[in-house]
């Protein structure tokens, strides 16, 4: 092998497996400092989130006809892409001297806050939803040790509420009206321009509060590319979509079950200026792309997660050959719903060699 080739080969194995493994043990905001708000020397509150993999989805490919990958936001340290923008949340928290964050949420942002919060030795409280927080997320909140108030209203109520609380007590609000957690969701954009070196035509990703679809399209305009952002929202929960506030939205997908974004201009913004759109996938729908994403692309995610794929096997590729869909939390979070949405049983059986056979060769 001559040298060139041999440098070549080095090259392009740091490339594409020992760099990006690397840099997991880099936190976030070391990795894009000069993209973010943050001087050297400022604290740097981190769980090493971020450079999630990106994996190829055969299945999804073929079924749309173009090369199709998945964004795993669920390898992030809490388990879902919500931790990228609480080390910003957080940090800038530590920076101004607050001892204490609060957040409205229906789950993933409390778990996040909650964790972040425990790492910088401050107090979290979360309000969320009554009865309407999934157990994964629910028990990550609580081990670490935040003040979980449930309240008996909706999401939006929640959020109105602790903007009220922090606009006359020293608590930062760490949900998505805060500059910093849009700030450091857009890393996940740039993570996509370097992994698949600018090949990407259009993004698929769930809309809720629409913080998420903002920040990815802040990474991708400071980058000066524009793939399609195509945002799904749950047809119980599709403000965007209507026009119309929902007062009570109902979705199985509760990442998603928000009525009122708080990022509502830049979500529409985001979609009429890369050429996207954001459109309503129904709760069937949802959790048929759940069950696909885990029996045959091996995905298990949250079902605001399968929005994404839902919403792209539903309306299609579009013309865009290099797709993305963001799979925004793993499917552990929320347990309750797998179990009930599923095509497997679980088969019970006597300690007998004759009975296990039937039950393992029999007929299904
Ligand atoms: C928060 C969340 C969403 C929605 O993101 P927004 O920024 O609120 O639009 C989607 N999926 C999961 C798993 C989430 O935690």
């Amino acid at each position: 092998m001559s040298e060139g080739m041999s440098e070549q080969l080095g090259q392009s194995i740091q490339g594409g497996v020992e760099q990006p493994s690397a840099r997991r043990h880099v936190p976030l905001i070391e990795r894009y400092r000069e993209r973010l708000p943050f001087a050297p020397g400022d604290p740097v509150v981190s769980l090493q989130e971020g450079s999630t993999p990106v994996v190829p989805a055969p299945v999804l490919s073929e079924l749309v006809g173009a090369r199709v990958r998945l964004k795993l936001e669920g390898a992030n340290p809490t388990g879902s892409f919500k931790d990228r923008g609480m080390t910003c949340a957080v940090s800038a928290a530590v920076r101004e001297g607050a001892k204490a964050v609060v957040c409205a949420s229906t789950g993933n942002t409390a778990a996040s806050a909650a964790a972040y919060a425990a790492r910088a030795g401050i107090t979290c409280a979360v309000i969320v939803p009554e009865g309407k927080i999934a157990q994964g997320k629910l028990a990550q909140t609580l081990i670490h040790g935040a003040r979980v108030i449930s309240l008996a209203g909706n999401f939006d109520q929640a959020l109105e509420l602790v903007r009220q609380l922090t606009d006359t007590h020293p608590i930062v609000l760490v949900n998505s009206v805060n500059e910093f957690r849009v700030e450091g969701q857009k890393t996940a954009a740039f993570e996509l321009h370097e992994a698949l070196e600018g090949e990407l035509d259009a993004l698929c990703i769930p809309v809720g509060n629409a913080g998420n679809i903002t920040a990815y399209w802040r990474g991708f305009s400071e980058l000066g590319v524009k793939p399609r952002l195509f945002g799904f929202q749950a047809e119980g929960a599709a403000p965007l979509v209507t026009g119309q506030i929902v007062e009570r939205p109902e979705t199985v997908a509760s990442a998603i079950r928000i009525g009122r974004p708080v990022r509502w201009e830049d979500a529409m913004a985001a979609a009429r200026d890369s050429r996207g759109s954001i459109r309503a996938v129904s709760d069937s729908e949802i959790l048929a792309a759940f069950r696909l994403l885990a029996s045959k692309e091996g995905m298990f995610s949250e079902p605001a997660s399968a929005a994404a794929v839902a919403g792209l096997l539903k309306y299609g590729a579009e013309g865009a050959e290099e797709i993305v869909c963001v799979l925004t939390g793993r499917g552990l979070k929320d347990p309750e719903t797998a179990i009930a949405h599923n095509d497997g049983r679980v088969i019970p059986c006597p300690v007998e060699i004759e009975r296990i056979e039937e039950a393992v060769l029999g007929d299904p």
